[in-house]
């Protein structure tokens, strides 16, 4: 029921609170609901407040107890649809946009993104391999009366893309070849086949042993050779451009890591029928941890 998530699906299942806390309470304990302090499966239903009474350490409950949902007077179905927009439209949703189909104050949107956005980091990534394309490119705020060369309000983002695979992207300090070397050891692994890239001189060097670089020549206009292009990392950059155009009029630093985390997990789940469900684990999640640790 949550593979392939559309709009008329949302509405069917999520039609009201009590539905949304079924689903909950479903992917949150699977095989039955356990106490989140003493983990103990003998469990009293209060139904008259929906909370949970532990037989053996007397802990109440809800479902929501110790997830980002505990906190937040919203209800599960704003959560649920805020969930749906953010990660189901490919340009993505700015907090502008949400207040208005949520009918939520602008503050209230603002925090729905921002924890949402946070659920979808990935802590620590698979390195890229195989063949994967590397580019920079620049993004940020355009100013009136200054030549095109311009640079100083914009900000440097990497990104590395695996062929037909994921996506790392990342606000850099600048263009050097020490910071792009840097990204690309973080991302990629050491003995990846290959690494395609523009003629940017400050790539040349992150060839050894096992692995190749081959670069196709931008400024010599010349854009695919064979095998050789950053097709794949252009096609994402446009998305990026596109999408800040369309709902981020303000792009701080700050705030460009946290859209590029946006980006990459929409990117990488882009064949993923579960995208939905998994983003909802990922909220269920994100809480429990530090939860955990203050009731242990
Ligand atoms: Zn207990």
């Amino acid at each position: 029921m949550l593979k392939n998530m559309d709009i008329m699906k949302l509405m069917d299942k999520f039609h009201s609170e009590e539905a949304c806390r079924e689903v909950l309470e479903d992917m949150r304990w699977p095989d039955g609901v356990t106490c989140p302090r003493c983990n103990s499966n003998s469990i009293s239903r209060v139904y008259e407040y929906n909370i949970f009474d532990c037989n053996s350490c007397r802990y109440q409950f809800s479902v929501k107890t110790g997830t980002i949902f505990h906190d937040s007077h919203l209800p599960l179905r704003k959560w649920f649809v805020a969930v749906f927009l953010m990660v189901e439209s490919r340009k993505g949703m700015s907090a502008n946009q949400l207040s208005r189909v949520l009918k939520v104050s602008y503050k209230t949107a603002w925090y729905l993104c921002h924890r949402i956005r946070q659920a979808m980091i990935v802590d620590s990534p698979v390195p890229l391999s195989k063949v994967v394309e590397v580019d920079e490119t620049w993004v940020g705020g355009k100013r009136k009366n200054v030549g095109h060369g311009y640079k100083g309000n914009k900000v440097v983002v990497g990104g590395a893309v695996q062929r037909d695979g994921e996506a790392r992207l990342q606000v850099l300090d600048d263009r050097t070849r020490e910071v792009l070397h840097s990204f690309i050891k973080k991302y990629v692994a050491n003995n990846t086949e290959a690494i395609y890239t523009d003629d940017w001189p400050a790539y040349n060097g992150i060839a050894d042993n096992d692995t190749r670089h081959e670069t196709v020549n931008h400024s010599a206009e010349e854009w695919v050779r064979g095998e050789v292009h950053t097709n794949y990392v252009e096609n994402i950059w446009s998305l990026l451009k596109r999408s800040l155009v369309g709902s981020y009029h303000k792009v701080s630093k700050k705030h460009l890591e946290a859209y590029l985390d946006e980006l990459e997990w929409r990117f990488n789940n882009r064949n993923n029928p579960y995208l939905f469900r998994d983003t909802l684990l990922k909220l269920i999640e994100a809480d429990r941890l530090t939860y955990e640790n203050l009731v242990a």
